[in-house]
């Protein structure tokens, strides 16, 4: 089988990792010949290639949702998930209109055009999250607004999204993924802890009812976007016990690079099962699990030896070149209880982070 993928970046490059276990042979498009999926695959074409990439797979799938609109049009009759699925990842103001029209639940929210903002900001009412309606992710292209004096300067012409400040209990995520024929199967719940807009940490955390009320929603959703692949749900858990959908990604997702060590089989590997037929693998959790994501640092800014240290500590590292706050790898790290995992969680941030966690 030869697999396609969209984008070279890190979640590629675990796509890959994981694939080549079942003999399949990867093509990568991405401007960057050296990116981490790049680097490792069979072969690299960039965009201006993409006839040739197109007629050499078997299937394309997306690990980036940023790809040009003609990119995606000339691979879309390979592509799984469906390309429209990817397009809809590219504008939020997409994402929440769909998923308002089918009736699942969202923070309230109003969408439309920088000369508009004031207007919105008013009607929902601040504090507020105004957010960009493209390229947003990691927290660029929003901001938190308690007054409307704060919007100014923002493209008039421009999308964006105003939605309400939710004073959330947790953030928690489901990733379910389905083949096919339908069959679904969802990976254990997380709960998710960001640092300025960025995923810094999350574990596996036993809730029963949140859990299976998050099960239902991604499940519905699926079979609603016709999703064949992955879909990660990133969900609010507010004061009153309510699921509110935050974001939506039919890719790999970085709340879910813990099942990489904690599941029978991993977000990567079910991906690929799902695009290309094969049955899909257990989601069963071995083993309560963690991750923490380093950002903005490169090997010589820590001590891998001391993260390696920590019994069932994984190093996965992406190879990219250092930028503040990047996505540079991730710790995974499991235990015997939740506690467990807590605890070495909070030693990775240490042993990562000294200042900041010194600070708190
Ligand atoms: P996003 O890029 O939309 O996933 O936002 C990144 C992070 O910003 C989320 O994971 C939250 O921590 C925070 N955030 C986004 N939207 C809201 C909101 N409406 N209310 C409170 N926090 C938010």
């Amino acid at each position: 089988m030869r697999v396609g993928i969209l984008g070279g970046g890190q979640l590629g490059w675990m796509t890959i990792l994981e694939g080549r276990k079942l003999g399949f042979e990867f093509l990568v498009l991405d401007k960057n010949p050296n990116s981490p999926a790049s680097r490792i695959a069979d072969r690299w074409f960039p965009p201006e290639k993409v006839e040739e990439f197109r007629e050499l797979c078997d299937v394309i799938t997306a690990e980036f949702e940023h790809v040009e609109e003609e990119v995606l049009e000339k691979v879309s009759e390979k592509m799984r998930p469906r390309a429209e699925l990817i397009l809809m990842k590219r504008s939020r103001v997409e994402e929440k209109k769909t998923l308002f029209r089918l009736g699942y639940p969202l923070p309230r929210f109003v969408w439309g055009t920088g000369s508009e903002l004031k207007e919105m900001v008013n009607l929902i009412g601040p504090p507020v999250v105004v957010k960009r309606d493209s390229m947003g992710y990691d927290g660029k292209g929003q901001w938190r607004v308690s007054s409307v004096k704060e919007v100014k300067g923002l493209g008039e012409d421009e999308k964006f999204v105003v939605e309400e400040f939710v004073d959330f209990e947790a953030e928690v995520s489901v990733i379910g993924v389905r083949d096919m024929w339908g069959n679904i199967r969802t990976f254990p719940l997380t709960e998710n802890h960001h640092s300025d807009g960025i995923l810094l940490h999350n574990r596996t955390r036993t809730t029963p009812e949140v859990e299976r009320e998050a099960v239902e929603l991604v499940k519905s959703l699926m079979e609603d976007l016709k999703v064949v692949g992955l879909l990660a749900v990133e969900l609010f858990l507010t004061r009153n016990g309510k699921l509110l959908i935050n974001e939506v990604a039919p890719r790999p997702h970085n709340t879910g690079h813990y099942t990489l060590d904690g599941t029978e089989t991993s977000q990567f590997e079910n991906l690929l099962r799902a695009v290309c037929g094969l049955p899909l693998g257990s989601t069963r959790l071995k083993t309560p699990a963690g991750m923490v994501n380093i950002l903005g640092l490169d090997l010589e800014d820590f001590s891998p030896e001391e993260i390696l240290k920590i019994e069932g500590a994984k190093l996965y590292w992406y190879g990219k070149e250092k930028r503040p706050r990047r996505k540079m790898g991730h710790v995974n790290v499991v235990g015997r209880s939740e506690e467990e995992v807590s605890v070495k969680i909070k030693k990775v941030l240490s042993l990562l982070y000294p200042k900041e966690t010194k600070k708190s």
